[in-house]
């Protein structure tokens, strides 16, 4: 329940607004931020232009700097950017055996990741793996991925030399299916620069082994050409996530954001050094820390909003114990409610609730009602809406007309504000472990 009702109040935090000039100051230090960090020109630029819409207008938490704000603004804005759907660690290997194909350039770190993946299924998820090098390229490519097996304990595909990569792959799907396994692994050569040859080389192993993932591995401390090998690959391939490796580098990790905006495509790991446990699932939060570099003031501004928010719920609830429950706290409520679905998902989360909900339910509180609730609060005077009581007969009549209502309409509502109000002050008498005060925890 905290954090729905930390959204409501966040409206009640705001101190004042951001002025375009604020915001355009600001975001002129997080552009050079971006670029600094390796963020393709073009990507910053639309990026900026986004947050700068987003950011003008917006409230400055109390405590907090304009420019601080915005820096908290930009980050949550690089964390939603960054973000793909679903769980960037899971990968999709039902129906064994689950071909998994690895693709990329040379050296960006295809044979390392292909192990590190597949020590992890084997290890975390408890899977059968099967490796198997594709790379008849490179010397030694073969026996490179072999060593790995042996020293990881997952086994490789046996290597008879002299086959093309369409053999090898149809070889390992076999072998994969009648040694039991759940996933084979298919490391495929890479070039030093994207080319026909290697496109169609993918690709018809692609075709042979039809993939359930094809995973696009990238050093991510080369910026925009990552980029640009991203777009190729998928658009011959199709790959259904990129691999950034060398995050252990010095880089800020700009080629992430570059790669989310260009190409669209998840990222789901990434890779943090040589060793065979130096990988993790992409993180957002950390990747957008690090692309910023202003970790310190992202916490200080969440820091005050966590304060603030804790500040304003302590007051709501001395007011509502002291039996101060007006139209505008209703309000907030049925808007509440709205996000919750409906009563019973509100009262539901409150221990004990559940029998008042029911009965409220019975009064037919749902969606539209609530819609045409608020209605009527809206068109209620400031003074009206923090005393009810106020309310006359003809000014019920003009309100209800206002909101097209009848009046009986919103008598239910000014007995729903009396009802409610009640219960709150009863649940903030329970003092120091009352419910309100353990539901807003
Ligand atoms: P491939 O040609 O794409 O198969 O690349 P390799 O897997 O052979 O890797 C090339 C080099 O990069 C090797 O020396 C790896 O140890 C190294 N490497 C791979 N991933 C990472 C990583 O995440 N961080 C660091 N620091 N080195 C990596
Ligand atoms: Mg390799």
């Amino acid at each position: 329940l905290s954090d729905r009702l930390s959204g409501v109040l966040d409206r009640l935090t705001k101190q004042g607004a951001l002025s375009e000039d604020d915001v355009k100051a600001a975001l002129r230090e997080v552009r050079v931020a971006l670029l600094e960090a390796d963020v393709s020109l073009p990507v910053a630029r639309a990026f900026i232009k986004k947050v700068q819409d987003k950011a003008t207008g917006q409230a400055v938490t109390k405590s907090v700097t304009p420019g601080q704000q915005v820096v908290k603004i930009v980050h949550d804005a690089l964390v939603e950017t960054l973000s793909g759907e679903g769980d960037p660690g899971a990968l999709k290997i039902d129906n064994p055996p689950a071909p998994i194909l690895m693709v990329g350039l040379q050296g960006s770190g295809k044979t390392t990741t292909t192990a590190k993946l597949a020590k992890r299924l084997h290890e975390r998820e408890g899977k059968r793996v099967l490796m198997a090098s594709l790379d008849v390229n490179r010397p030694a490519a073969m026996e490179q991925l072999e060593i790995l097996g042996k020293q990881i304990g997952v086994d490789t595909l046996p290597i008879v030399k002299g086959e093309d990569p369409v053999a090898i792959a149809k070889r390992a799907k076999t072998q994969a299916s009648l040694g039991g396994y759940d996933v084979y692994m298919l490391d495929t050569a890479g070039r030093l620069h994207i080319d026909q040859e290697l496109i169609a080389q993918a690709a018809a192993v692609r075709d042979v082994a039809n993939p359930r993932e094809t995973l696009l591995v990238v050093d991510g401390l080369t910026g925009q050409d990552a980029v640009n090998v991203a777009e190729e690959f998928d658009d011959k391939i199709g790959v259904t996530g990129v691999v950034l490796t060398r995050m252990d580098g010095d880089g800020r990790g700009g080629a992430a954001l570059s790669m989310r905006s260009v190409t669209g495509k998840p990222i789901r790991f990434v890779g943090l050094g040589e060793k065979m446990d130096a990988i993790e699932t992409f993180e957002p939060e950390r990747i957008a820390g690090r692309i910023l570099g202003m970790g310190d003031i992202v916490s200080l501004v969440e820091k005050a909003q966590d304060t603030l928010e804790a500040e304003q719920a302590e007051r709501m609830m001395k007011r509502f114990q002291k039996g101060q429950f007006n139209m505008n706290d209703l309000k907030m409520q049925l808007e509440q409610m709205q996000k919750m679905g409906g009563m019973e998902g509100f009262m539901g989360m409150m221990p004990g609730m559940g029998k008042m909900a029911k009965q409220m339910e019975g009064a037919g509180i749902d969606d539209k009602i609530i819609t045409r609730q608020i209605a009527l609060i809206q068109s209620m005077t400031k003074k009206e809406r923090a005393n009810p009581k106020l309310l006359q007969a003809s000014r019920k009549k003009r309100i209800a007309k206002g909101a097209g209502l009848e009046v009986s309409e919103l008598n239910k509502l000014l007995k729903m504000q009396r009802q409610m109000g009640d219960m709150m002050k009863k649940m903030g008498k329970m003092g120091k472990g009352g419910m309100l005060k353990q539901a807003m925890k």
